[in-house]
């Protein structure tokens, strides 16, 4: 039995695995795979309004909300947001939290200019700051709402006039929240909503049209909305992963129900880590991710040997990132609590025999 607490691409549920796997044999019967349909058939179209019904029904989005489905993952987004919403001469505030706080400034730098409102740096981004400014004249303000490699999650919507543009890659649909507030949420699909390949972009169409610079039609966020997000051929198949797993959602109840679940295996894996000195949570209380959970051991030569009882127990993806090193374990939407359950019985055993 595998036990898989990969950061990304990460576990999906098992029935959007087996329902892939078919529709690349047979595509809803039509004797045809899913890799060999026209993305302008209405075999496909209706996958696409499928998924997007989907995402304006789970997240609860108002008429002004526009969802895309575009390449180039959420890397791409650290520029296209700058090119599509920030003029030269304007400024943007950007919140420095990490790793993904750190590549979209740098991004932005090249299209206008960057006000870093604050940034938690000097504690090796272990916690989420409090307290900054976010200056009214700013085109808009930008975050991360979960920080995947440090393991700290923002637990409120910082208060603010200016437009809020939010990188959701690793928590979206993980809680509830007030999604309409933002004025664009990207997230790369292969954390919570599907297969590597695609992102998922949400925007409110009122806060496009304002810069004047020139866009290449496949970066101008306004072609794609026109064109429903085909101007070209789009990832056809992960937007088929999107579709199935938002389906499993809805199924599950949705981000209400899917967030009790994910505060329980949270509190469960916290609480343990909390209870045995062995373990060492690295990031502040309140700042702590429910999805990418990163500790490390309070005696380091222990760590070899608690990676490789992992691995021999089924226990996949648990070590650090290379920049923070220990452990991460990540508790996705689709991963079960009895992972978390089998995860937090082997750590009491290594605990018992390395006290
Ligand atoms: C994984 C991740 C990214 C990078 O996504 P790509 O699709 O690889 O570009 C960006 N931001 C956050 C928060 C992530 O977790």
């Amino acid at each position: 039995m595998i036990h898989n607490f990969n950061a990304g691409p990460s576990i999906l549920p098992r029935q959007v695995f087996e329902q892939a796997s078919q529709a690349i044999l047979d595509f809803n019967q039509t004797g045809l795979s899913i890799l060999e349909i026209g993305h302008r058939t209405p075999l496909f179209q209706a996958v696409l309004d499928e998924a997007i019904a989907l995402v304006k029904e789970l997240m609860q989005l108002d008429s002004d909300h526009e969802v895309l489905f575009l390449h180039g993952g959420a890397t791409t987004q650290f520029f296209q947001v700058p090119m599509n919403l920030l003029n030269d001469n304007e400024t943007a505030a950007y919140l420095d939290c990490g790793v993904w706080g750190t590549k979209p400034i740098k991004e932005a730098k090249l299209f206008g200019h960057v006000n870093v409102a604050a940034s938690s740096k000097d504690r090796g981004y272990t916690y989420i700051p409090r307290d900054f400014e976010i200056p009214a004249d700013s085109a808009y303000f930008h975050y991360t709402t979960n920080n995947t490699i440090e393991g700290t999650q923002m637990h409120f919507v910082p208060e603010t006039t200016v437009p809020l543009v939010a990188d959701m890659s690793s928590d979206v649909l993980s809680r509830v929240m007030d999604f309409n507030r933002f004025s664009l949420i990207y997230a790369g699909a292969q954390k919570n909503i599907g297969a590597a390949g695609v992102n998922m972009v949400v925007v409110n169409k009122n806060i496009l049209g304002r810069v004047t610079r020139q866009l290449p039609s496949m970066m101008d966020y306004r072609k794609h909305i026109e064109n429903g997000s085909m101007l070209n051929t789009p990832p056809v198949f992960a937007i088929y992963v999107c579709m199935l797993t938002l389906r499993w959602l809805k199924e599950q109840g949705g981000v209400a129900a899917i967030e009790k679940i994910n505060n329980q295996k949270a509190a469960l894996l916290y609480d343990t880590l909390d209870s045995i000195p062995v373990f060492k949570p690295t990031v502040d209380k309140a700042d702590r991710s429910k999805m990418n959970v990163v500790f490390v051991m309070e005696n380091p030569e222990l760590e070899k040997a608690f990676l490789e009882l992992c691995k021999k127990e089924g226990m996949v993806g648990v070590k650090g990132h290379r920049s923070v090193g220990g452990f991460r374990v990540s508790l996705y939407n689709a991963l079960p609590l009895g992972s978390v359950k089998t995860l937090v019985e082997l750590m009491q055993h290594f605990a018992l025999k390395h006290a």
